[in-house]
């Protein structure tokens, strides 16, 4: 391997060091601006695509730009989570075989693994078709670059996610789901010393709401329901007419949400309080990432390649989403968590684990090699 540890690192001190938080356009743009180069120098054909200026460039490098199909894609987002200034007040270092610093594991490490990954596959002349795709808002759950994340899955057989690895070295092989409703609630007002039972709580309907689902976890199937955000009355002494709730639901499958939403709507219908009007808004949908017969052939492929080289690594479920999910949603075998083993991702404490770095290459090539192969 021509692996530089030293090039690596400094690559990455340089982009975990630029303030590139959803919505921080001017700094995604410069993540962008400098993986291009290197894509570039690497011989790769790049397109840059900006569906959203307020959020910033969408980078897709192709190694066989002619052809249409792709065997191996590989993903990786430039946002994070933290506002402008992080990078200044807690700059990118190394102490103890870790490196510290804001995005560094989620997941700037593994947009600069991916890269690697395709220049040892290039130095070695595994010539698997292969396009990698950078974007802006994945913190977001990526609003500008969904459909042309679905149509890169769709054209895609394999699908590489750089999110980072988890303890211990696991991959994430399937994710639950995500949708967030908003619930709105509309009784009737009163007094509430006066004329209490003229009124309709819009408080007391919501609150029953959340005790049911609370109540009914256990036959759902792993589908969890989450009363998150409550708004709602005015003052202490009326009746509350107007309730609103944000509710995030997370799910196995698309059936499992299919149940959960006619529950909700068979709900809407006939409220506990049948003066009680209900409207029930979705704000989008994550699908989610569930394993295929090309998934389970991966995995078999990775537990091969880990045992030859001394990794015990696990393949696990996770709650939470991420653009792992829209590739599988669109058939590619997705494997995600493949960046260098990261913690405290989405806090102050973030790092990764250096030594990861290069066990992480080394599995994923050698798990590219087997793919090419078996062609
Ligand atoms: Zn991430």
């Amino acid at each position: 391997m021509k692996f530089n540890k030293n090039v690596f690192l400094r690559d990455l001190e340089y982009l975990v060091n630029i303030d590139s938080g959803t919505r921080t356009a001017e700094g995604v743009a410069k993540v962008a601006d400098y993986l291009i180069k290197k894509y570039e120098a690497a011989g790769l054909t790049v397109k840059r695509y900006v569906f959203d200026p307020l959020l910033g460039p969408c980078v897709e490098a192709r190694n066989h730009p002619e052809c249409d199909d792709i065997d191996l894609l590989l993903i990786g987002h430039m946002d994070t989570v933290f506002p402008p200034g992080t990078a200044a007040a807690r700059p990118y270092r190394e102490e103890d075989g870790k490196a510290y610093g804001p995005g560094v594991a989620d997941m700037k490490s593994g947009d600069l693994l991916a890269l690697t990954l395709v220049e040892e596959l290039q130095e070695a002349g595994v010539d698997l078709n292969i396009c990698i795709a950078n974007n802006p808002d994945e913190e977001i759950g990526s609003p500008s670059a969904d459909a042309w994340l679905l149509d890169l899955g769709k054209k895609s057989k394999f699908c590489f996610d750089f999110e980072p690895g988890r303890a211990g070295g696991d991959f994430v092989k399937t994710r639950k789901g995500v949708q967030h409703l908003t619930i709105q609630m509309e009784g009737i007002a009163a007094h509430a010393g006066v004329n209490p039972d003229a009124g309709a709580s819009a408080i007391l309907e919501m609150s029953r709401w959340a005790c049911h689902f609370a109540d009914m976890k256990d036959g759902l199937g792993g589908t969890y329901v989450n009363f998150g955000v409550v708004k709602g009355g005015t003052v202490y002494n009326m009746v509350p007419n107007y309730c609103e709730c944000g509710v995030d639901l997370r799910f196995d499958t698309m059936e499992a949400l299919e149940k959960i939403h006619n529950e909700l709507y068979r709900m809407a219908e006939n409220p506990y309080d049948s003066r009680i009007k209900v409207k029930i808004d979705s704000n989008g949908c994550t699908p989610p990432m569930t394993t295929n017969e090309n998934s389970l052939k991966l995995m078999d492929l990775m537990k091969e390649e880990g045992k030859k080289l001394g990794q015990t690594f696990d393949f696990i479920g996770t709650g939470g989403g991420s653009d792992a999910s829209r590739i599988s949603a669109a058939g590619a075998a997705t494997m995600d968590a493949c960046g260098p083993v990261g913690y405290h991702t989405h806090n102050e404490g973030e790092y990764i684990v250096l030594s990861s770095i290069e066990e992480r290459l080394q599995i994923l090539f050698n798990v590219c090699v087997r793919l090419w192969g078996n062609q």
